[in-house]
């Protein structure tokens, strides 16, 4: 007997496991099928030597939308938020960042023209609608709303900051205005690392009773009779699904969708291209200088900053986890080994001496920080979820037409999971009108 389930989810990352949080609340019978040894996907954190790494920085929104869905499933969120002080470093010359209302008077990195230029722009985002600016790029909405080169280079430093996006003359300024928005309603970093989430999420989720199958890959997934899916996976089985979620990336769905469905969004898919970036995440047993806690460069795409400063990632207090950080331009290919070098330098200038130091480091090159760079005209291409195949949804941080990263994720997978609640709903409504109309 081939076994079957009411809803099957594919991906264990955060919007798998809180599209099956929303779900398990309805007693249907619920698997969920994750590739990877462990789950979390990018939202995993990884312990090494008693120290807790996340998947290279990670904060989240305060005020997103995304942090209410976790509150409203009773996900515990505990951490603090970095402060708004740090450096920005311009021409290898270290200027106070003017992101907090001291700094923003007292900063030796703007003139007085500039500076008045600047505080006029950080009112502007105060008030700006982020919707009404989907027809414009990022670059040319900043264009739009500054003079000097000055300010044009602290907009693109704080977008990529909120965003992780880093081609101004490509992405849709709405996009990276909500994130610019969310993230001046301050960020959280999380005790434990982004584990935390999970753990409570897969926690709730099985004991209600949902399956996890782990380190077992989809391979297909087919139209099955009964208007089911057959899923096809990596050990040999068939198992049948009446709804599916899948939470791929774009391309990996578009390779285990079976070629007998008809998808029309293949061809937007197939084009979709990622945000990347480089990180370097490393533990030292201190900090060489311990007042250097979070910095960018605003002209070089380069980040750095000091979790454990704000969040519990180690048991002990005088450790430090931090992550150097470079991001990507989509066309552009750099060699990993520059790159390295890159950050490597770049923390030599912040924390001189690091190296004698080090507990553990690691270097991913080009890893996927999002799995959509947001381009203009997205949003009417991506269909809230739904596909036009019935019983097929989609979630993640690509599948959300108004969001991208954690927010897109969390909220891709509430809205799948009640797009299957509410089409069952429609079902079962048809199905009692139908009997009573044979009656
Ligand atoms: C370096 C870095 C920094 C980041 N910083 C932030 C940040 O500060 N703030 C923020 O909001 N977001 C941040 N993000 C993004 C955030 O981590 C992701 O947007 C989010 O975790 C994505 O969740 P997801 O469920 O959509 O995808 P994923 O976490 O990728 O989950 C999808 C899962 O599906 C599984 N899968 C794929 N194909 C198959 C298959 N065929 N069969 C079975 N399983 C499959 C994968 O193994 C994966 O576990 C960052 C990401 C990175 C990498």
């Amino acid at each position: 007997m081939t076994r079957k389930w009411d809803v099957i989810i594919v991906g264990g990352g955060l919007a798998g496991y809180v599209a099956a949080n929303y779900l398990i609340k309805t007693n249907r019978s619920i698997l969920l099928i994750e590739k990877g040894k462990i789950v979390g996907g990018r939202a995993r954190t990884t312990k090494m030597n008693d120290q807790c790494f996340n998947l290279g920085p990670h904060a989240l929104y305060k005020k997103g939308k995304a942090t209410a869905i976790l509150e409203e499933l009773d996900i515990k969120l505990n951490g603090s938020s970095p402060r708004l002080s740090g450096i920005l470093m311009d021409n290898h010359i270290e200027y106070a960042a003017p992101f907090s209302p001291s700094t923003l008077f007292s900063t030796q990195l703007l003139n007085t023209k500039e500076r008045m230029e600047w505080i006029k722009v950080l009112l502007k985002l105060m008030t700006i609608t982020p919707e009404k600016l989907a027809n414009l790029t990022f670059q040319q909405w900043v264009r739009q709303v500054t003079q000097s080169k000055m300010v044009e280079s602290l907009l693109y430093t704080l977008g990529r900051l909120a965003s992780y996006c880093h081609a101004p003359e490509k992405v849709s300024a709405k996009a990276i205005l909500s994130c610019v928005k969310s993230a001046m309603g301050g960020v959280l970093y999380l005790d434990g690392g982004w584990q935390t989430m999970i753990n409570q999420l897969h926690n709730r989720a099985t004991h209600s009773g949902m399956e996890v199958w782990q380190h077992t890959h989809v391979k297909q997934i087919e139209p099955a009779q009964q208007k089911q899916f057959q899923l096809v996976l990596s050990n040999g089985k068939k198992i049948l699904g009446e709804h599916v979620i899948c939470t791929t990336g774009p391309h990996e769905l578009n390779d285990i969708l079976s070629k007998k469905m008809v998808f029309p969004q293949r061809e937007f898919l197939s084009q979709i291209t990622p945000i990347r970036g480089a990180t370097l995440d490393i533990a030292l047993t201190q900090l060489p200088n311990q007042n250097q806690l979070f910095a960018m460069d605003i002209k070089a795409p380069l980040y750095y900053s000091v979790h454990s400063a704000f969040a519990r990632l180690s048991n002990h207090p005088r450790n430090a986890i931090l992550h150097v950080f470079k991001y990507h331009h989509p066309d552009q290919h750099m060699d990993g080994a520059i790159i390295k070098k890159e950050l490597e330098q770049f923390l030599d200038v912040l924390q001189p001496g690091w190296q004698e130091y080090v507990i553990f480091k690691r270097f991913l090159p080009h890893i996927t920080v999002n799995q959509r760079l947001p381009q203009i005209g997205d949003e009417q291409k991506i269909l809230d979820c739904q596909t036009e195949i019935p019983g097929l949804y989609i979630a993640g941080d690509w599948a959300s037409p108004h969001s991208i990263l954690a927010e897109a994720a969390i909220t891709s997978g509430k809205q799948a999971a009640e797009k299957v609640i509410l089409n069952e709903k429609r079902h079962n409504d048809g199905d009692y009108k139908s009997r009573l109309s044979a009656i």
